[in-house]
C-alpha cells in the first residue's frame, strides 16, 4: 500500500521562498570585497535572486547549462547559488586557490557557460581566459562604480544586470533529483573529480545541519561560515541558515584573526565553522591581543583532525565548545559531529576530553561500517581500525561525467579512503587516510596520532607525519612541524615530546622544523608536496 501524502519536490527555491515569507526581516551581514560591511534581509535576498535569475535568462542561459562562481562568502554569492539552482541550472563553485592549470581543467571539464566572479578574481580569470573556449559570459560581482577595466570578453556588471531585470519570477517546478550544484574535490592526488549534488540531497542535508545534534540552528542563532562556499558547500550553512531563520554572517575575503574577531563580536555570532588552521590563527590572535569572544558558544571544526590543545584552550580560556566533525565533499559534506552525549555525565574531565578529540557520532542519514582488507565487517569496539564506508541520501554515487554508480559496492556503500575505529556509542575516530598510513616493520603507524601529539607541544602550530623509505623497516615516520610565531623549540625537543607519548617503534625517526608548510587549495597540509620534498632516505635530526 502506498502512503497518501503529497509528493512535493524538495528544491532549493523552496528554502528561499520560506525564508522570504517566514523570516523576511532576518539579516545577512557580509564583509564585501570592496571593503565595507553590507547588510540586507532574506526578503531582499529573495527579490535580488529573482532579478539575477531574470538576468541570467536574458543572457540566454538555458537547459543544463553550468554556471561557475569564483567568489568569497558574501551576499551576492548567496544570490547566485539560489538563482542558478532555482532555475534548474547547475551552480559550479570553483576553488580559486587551485593552480591555474587545475582551474582551467575543472572549468572546461564542467563546461562552465558563464562565470560569476568577485573583483578579487578578475585578474585570475583574465590569466586563463584563452584556455577557456566554452566560456561565453563573465559577470563581475560588483557595482558600476567599482567595475574594473578588463580584457575579458563579454564582461557584465552584476549590479547593472540586476537593475535592468525585473524582480518578478516564478521558480520552475523541478523534479527533486535535478542537479543543483557541482563541487570538485581538492585533488591532492590525480585530477580533481566533480561531485554533482541534487536539489533533494541539498535540502535533506540542510535539514540535518539545522538539527541540535549537528549545528543546532534556529531563529536565535547567528551563524558565521568561515569555511568558504567553494569548499564543500560551506558545510551546508548557506541552505540551513535561511531554512532555520538564522542570521547569516559572511566574512568575504578577510579570514585573519582580527577581522574574524571584529565580525564575531560586532554581530554577536554564536556558532562559527572553519578548518583547524583558521581556528589556530584565531586563537593566536586572541592570545596576542588579549581579546575575548563571550558571544561565541560553539565552533564547528572539520577538514582535518582537531588537536586536543585547541579543544582545551577554547573551553578553558574562552568558554567555547569545539564540535569536532568529519565530512567529505562527496558527503555534501557532513558525516559525523561530536556533541557531548548523556554517557559523558559520569566521566572524568580527561576522559571527556579524549572523547571530544574523536570525530563524533554519525548523524542520522549517514549509515557507516568499517571493513578489513578482505571487506569483512569489523566490530564497533573503538579498537578495530578499518576502511570507513558510508551510504546515505546526501552521499555521491558517482563522479560527474563518470557513468554508473561506480563509487558504490554491491551494498551501495562508498569507500571514503579514510581509516578509522567506531566505538559502541557510534563515535568515529579517524586514524588515517588509507594512503597516509605508515607501515614500519609490518606494523601500521597512524600519522594522525603522531600529528596530534606534536600539536599538543606548546610551540607547534602545524604538524605533518609522513613515511620515508627505510632499508630495514620498509618505512619510518618523520615529522615536519611549523612553529608558532615567536616560539623557538628545537626539533629534538619536539621529537622527544612525541616519543614519550607513543610506543618506541612508533616514534618519529627525525623531526624537521620548516617555515613554510605547503597547503592544498582547501587549506589542508599537502602531504603530496611534503613527500616530494622529503623523499630521500632516513637522515639525522635537523
Ligand atoms: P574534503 O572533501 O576536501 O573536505 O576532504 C575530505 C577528507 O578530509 C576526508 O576524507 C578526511 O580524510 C579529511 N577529514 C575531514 N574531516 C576530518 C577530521 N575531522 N579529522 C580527520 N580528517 C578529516
Amino acid at each position: 500500500m502506498r502512503g497518501l501524502m503529497q509528493a512535493q519536490p524538495l528544491t532549493t527555491s523552496s528554502i528561499l521562498e520560506h525564508a522570504e515569507r517566514c523570516h523576511g526581516g532576518q539579516r545577512i551581514v557580509s564583509r564585501m570585497v570592496e571593503g565595507p560591511i553590507h547588510r540586507c534581509s532574506y526578503r531582499e535576498l529573495a527579490a535580488r535572486s529573482r532579478r539575477l535569475a531574470n538576468a541570467l535568462l536574458s543572457l540566454g542561459i538555458a537547459g543544463d547549462d553550468v554556471i561557475g562562481t569564483l567568489a568569497w562568502n558574501g551576499f551576492r554569492h548567496v544570490e547566485a547559488w539560489y538563482a542558478v539552482a532555482g532555475l534548474g541550472h547547475v551552480l559550479h563553485t570553483i576553488n580559486p586557490r587551485l593552480a591555474a592549470g587545475q582551474l582551467a581543467y575543472i572549468i572546461n571539464h564542467a563546461e562552465d557557460r558563464a562565470i560569476l566572479a568577485d573583483l578579487s578574481f578578475v585578474p585570475l580569470l583574465e590569466s586563463i581566459a584563452d584556455q577557456l573556449p566554452g566560456l561565453r559570459d563573465v559577470i563581475i560581482m560588483t557595482d558600476r562604480e567599482h567595475m574594473p577595466a578588463t580584457s575579458l570578453r563579454s564582461a557584465h556588471c552584476y549590479e547593472e544586470l540586476l537593475e535592468q531585470s525585473p524582480a518578478s519570477l516564478h521558480w520552475p517546478a523541478l523534479p527533486e533529483d535535478t542537479a543543483s550544484s557541482l563541487c570538485y574535490t581538492s585533488g591532492t592526488t590525480g585530477r580533481p573529480k566533480g561531485v554533482l549534488y541534487s536539489h533533494r540531497s541539498t535540502v535533506v542535508h540542510a535539514l540535518s545541519v539545522c538539527t541540535p545534534n549537528v549545528m543546532g540552528l534556529g531563529m536565535q542563532s547567528v551563524v558565521l561560515p568561515v569555511v568558504p562556499m567553494f569548499h564543500a558547500n560551506a558545510w551546508g550553512t548557506i541552505h540551513a541558515a535561511p531554512m532555520a531563520g538564522s542570521k547569516l554572517v559572511l566574512p568575504g575575503p578577510s579570514m585573519d584573526g582580527k577581522s574574524l574577531h571584529e565580525l564575531i563580536t560586532g554581530e554577536e555570532v554564536d556558532v562559527a565553522a572553519a578548518v583547524p588552521t583558521v581556528w589556530q590563527m584565531f586563537l593566536q590572535y586572541l592570545q596576542d591581543s588579549n581579546q575575548r569572544v563571550d558571544c561565541l558558544n560553539r565552533v564547528m571544526v572539520a577538514g582535518s583532525a582537531v588537536p586536543r590543545s585547541m579543544i582545551e584552550i577554547f573551553k578553558r580560556k574562552y568558554g567555547v565548545t569545539v564540535c569536532h566533525a568529519w565530512g567529505m565533499t562527496e558527503l555534501s559534506p557532513v558525516g559525523t559531529i561530536n556533541h557531548p552525549g548523556p554517557e559523558e555525565r559520569s566521566m572524568a574531565e580527561q576522559e571527556q576530553l579524549a572523547l571530544r578529540c574523536k570525530q563524533g557520532r554519525f548523524v542520522y542519514g549517514v549509515t557507516a561500517r568499517i571493513v578489513d582488507d578482505e571487506q569483512r565487517e569489523l566490530p564497533w569496539n573503538g579498537a578495530s581500525a578499518g576502511h570507513l564506508q558510508v551510504r546515505g541520501p546526501w552521499i555521491a554515487a558517482s563522479y560527474y561525467k563518470e557513468t554508473g554508480d561506480h563509487l558504490l559496492d554491491e551494498d551501495n556503500f562508498m569507500d571514503t579512503g579514510d581509516i578509522g575505529t567506531i566505538d559502541a556509542n557510534g563515535y568515529l575516530q579517524i586514524t588515517d587516510r588509507a594512503k597516509d598510513l605508515i607501515k614500519s616493520g609490518g606494523e601500521w603507524i597512524s600519522s594522525v596520532e603522531l600529528e596530534g601529539h606534536a600539536m599538543d607541544h606548546p610551540d607547534v602550530a602545524l604538524a605533518a607525519a609522513i613515511a620515508i623509505p627505510d632499508p630495514k623497516w620498509d618505512q619510518r615516520p618523520i615529522l615536519i612541524v611549523k612553529l608558532k610565531q615567536g616560539h623557538a623549540a628545537e626539533a629534538e625537543d619536539i621529537r622527544e615530546f612525541v616519543a614519550r607519548r607513543v610506543a618506541r617503534w612508533q616514534a618519529p625517526e627525525w623531526v624537521t622544523v620548516t617555515d613554510e608548510m605547503p597547503l592544498t587549495a582547501t587549506g589542508k597540509i599537502s602531504k603530496l608536496a611534503l613527500r616530494h620534498r622529503y623523499s630521500h632516505p632516513v637522515q639525522s635530526v635537523d
